[in-house]
């Protein structure tokens, strides 16, 4: 961390901290409070919505378990707050993680529908167990005791601040390691995650699990700071703010999820008081204004695109002073805030200040170690057939797009896969990295059976691909792509990466290390802090390649990967190929440039209408009678 970042940090924490006592207002350190214990759920809720992509209503409901574990230990047993917060945090995890593994087996609508049900039982649950939770009577307490010294308001709030800035730091190592990644690269890509051996479900299960602790944590500290809790609280309005909070300050960012946080506590009052809301209003123009000025004045924004976020602010600060009462306008108007930032601000607020601001993420170069060699798989031994694929019938309804393919690639060599477009050579990979199961036949992969396994599982035990139509995780650099190859080799834990361990810092650095040599490696060293969404086609498959190595595979397929290159950038995949292939590894091509396929393959199998209808040499292929004409008047060149 830098100098400036750490005083800046140190500036806010002091300013945060003297509030209290600075402003000497109950009601305003009680408000501060609640956006501090909001921003520590929508923290947890971010690491869901904003990196895996999946949408839950049911935090409030799990932030109500949190708040009435403390409440019932309290109650009951009247237990100290050292218990009642690592108990709301860890029952609120279960019961995250018994929403989590049936519901994320689903998504999309399906998942919110669960995720929706799930906070309506809790709410009920609390309201009928009447012997555990006093039902719709609610549980009153105390501020908490802490070193035998009952806390008052302010040192109360000191303590949600302490529990805040601990949150932010461990959410905030958690999204920057090996962990953060494998969530952000779910939502990126789930077919590349699994084929780079990173779990789909089980990395959502994780992030959600997480997520519920941290709504737990926020529950319990609002049990003690609202001194009453009731179950019509933690009610489906509640879960909905949470959401609105996370996509209005931004997703994927801490700052978005404070300022979503300070938006949710504070638009129902400034909705209340006509005066504030002007004023408030103006203010939003104005930094809207500002913001759009920039980035026009930088070229990164057209002035139709800028017109509409002004225009509709303008109005929203006009209409403020044409208003003679607010309350009838509230809903409609915090839901025309709403659909607003849905449209035009997806980024959230933060993320459309940063935008206009031309903020970037850097990423630091750690040079150390750097000349590791980018393929460390040295040339395997062993028995000679790496793959053997026999009768594999693989059938859409009644099309047969494999009918009965045997196929054999040695170990060490570069195995070519043409044919017409349509022939099944994509549907080949498909069956061989477990993405289908075929309908019939079997898959032998370095003495192990491929049927039945898991993506992930067969991208872990060697396997490593390209996609014919590039999958990227595209709101990731292009060195966070490599670092999800490298998944596999992190051995730290959660404990690990949260308290930045010894353990976790030299593993970061040596993987960081490799990531910059396998980019060194495709030629793409210098675009390290690229997003992958912003590389040009041609750099976007070689970054595909470079993902696939870092999972040091024995067998790496590509799809079509000269497809969409200038001719000067074939001739360096070529290059790139071979030296693949001199590393150890064994390679299928599937290519429609001949010239590639005649250069480089030791082998070739010929597809057509998913039958295979020639093998041999490439120059016996290309003579072959069947070939020929399969080839006639298509795309061969
Ligand atoms: P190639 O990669 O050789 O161009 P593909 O393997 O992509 O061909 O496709 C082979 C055939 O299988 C095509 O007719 C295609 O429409 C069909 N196919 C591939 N995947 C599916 C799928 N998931 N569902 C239905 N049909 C499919
Ligand atoms: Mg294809």
């Amino acid at each position: 961390m830098n100098l400036k970042k750490a005083a800046l940090g140190a500036l806010a924490i002091a300013a945060v901290a003297g509030f209290p006592l600075a402003s000497g207002n109950p009601y305003y350190i009680h408000l501060v409070e609640t956006i501090m214990i909001y921003a520590i759920v929508l923290f947890g809720l971010d690491i869901v919505v904003g990196y895996t992509g999946q949408v839950s209503l049911g935090h409030a409901g799990l932030f109500g378990i949190g708040a009435y574990t403390a409440g019932v230990l309290i109650l009951k047993i009247d237990a100290p707050v050292y218990l009642t917060l690592p108990a709301a945090i860890a029952v609120t995890a279960v019961f995250g993680a018994m929403l989590a593994l049936p519901a994320l087996r689903v998504t999309g609508p399906y998942l919110a529908m669960v995720t929706l049900a799930f906070g309506t039982i809790i709410q009920i649950l609390i309201n009928e167990m009447t012997f555990l939770t006093e039902g719709p009577m609610g549980i009153t307490l105390t501020k908490p005791e802490l070193f035998g010294h009952q806390l008052d308001e302010t040192e109360y709030y000191w303590l949600v601040m302490v529990c805040l800035i601990a949150s932010l730091a461990f959410v905030h190592r958690l999204l920057h390691s090996q962990l953060g990644r494998a969530f952000e690269a779910l939502r990126g890509s789930p077919v590349a995650s699994d084929c780079m051996g990173v779990s789909v479900y089980r990395y959502k299960v994780y992030a959600f699990v997480i997520s519920a602790a941290l709504a737990g944590l926020a529950g319990s500290l609002y049990a003690y700071s609202e001194q009453y809790i009731s179950p019509n609280t933690y009610n489906f309005e509640l879960t909905v703010m949470f959401l609105l909070a996370i996509i209005m300050g931004g997703r994927k960012t801490r700052t978005g999820a404070l300022l979503g946080a300070a938006i949710i506590v504070m638009l129902p009052k400034l909705l209340d008081d006509l005066e504030v809301f002007r004023v408030g209003a103006i203010v939003l123009a104005f930094i809207v204004a500002v913001s759009v000025a920039v980035a026009m004045k930088r070229g990164k924004m057209n002035g139709q695109v800028a017109a509409i976020p002004v225009i509709g602010t303008l109005a929203l600060a006009g209409v403020s002073f044409k208003l003679e009462t607010m309350t009838d306008w509230r809903l409609s108007i915090f839901g025309l805030i709403t659909l607003f930032v849905v449209y035009y601000l997806q980024d959230g607020i933060v993320g459309f200040v940063r935008q206009a601001l031309n903020l970037k993420v850097r990423t630091e170069r750690d040079t150390t170690g750097a000349a590791a060699a980018a393929l460390t798989r040295a040339n395997s031994q062993g028995e000679q057939e790496l793959l053997k694929a026999s009768g594999v019938l693989m059938q859409f309804g009644g099309l047969k797009a494999l009918n009965n393919v045997d196929l054999v690639v040695q170990r060490g060599s570069i195995h070519g896969l043409i044919g017409p477009n349509g022939s099944g050579k994509s549907t080949m990979m498909n069956v061989l990295t477990g993405i289908y199961q075929p309908t019939a036949g079997s898959v032998v992969f370095a003495g192990r059976a491929v049927n039945g396994r898991t993506s992930s599982d067969i991208a872990l035990s060697g396997i490593a691909r390209t996609f014919q139509n590039v999958q990227l995780f595209g709101e990731m650099t292009a060195l966070q792509n490599v670092l999800v190859g490298l998944h596999h080799s992190f051995k730290s834990n959660l404990l690990d990466v949260a308290l930045h361990l010894p353990r976790y810092k030299r593993e970061d650095r040596e993987q960081r290390a490799r990531a910059h040599a396998l980019l060194d490696f495709v030629g793409l060293g210098d675009l390290a802090g690229e997003e992958a969404r912003n590389l040009p086609y041609g750099k976007q498959r070689l970054l595909e390649i470079a993902r696939a190595l870092a999972l040091d595979p024995q067998l790496l397929l590509l799809d079509e990967p000269a497809a969409g290159l200038t001719a000067p950038d074939i001739k360096e995949l070529l290059e790139i190929i071979r030296k693949i292939r001199d590393a150890g590894v064994t390679v299928i091509l599937i290519e429609h440039h001949m010239d590639v396929v005649m250069t480089l393959c030791d082998r070739v199998s010929v597809l057509d209408f998913g039958q295979k209808i020639a093998e041999g040499l490439p120059a016996e292929v290309r003579a072959d009678e069947k070939v020929i004409e399969a080839y006639l008047g298509g795309q061969a060149s």
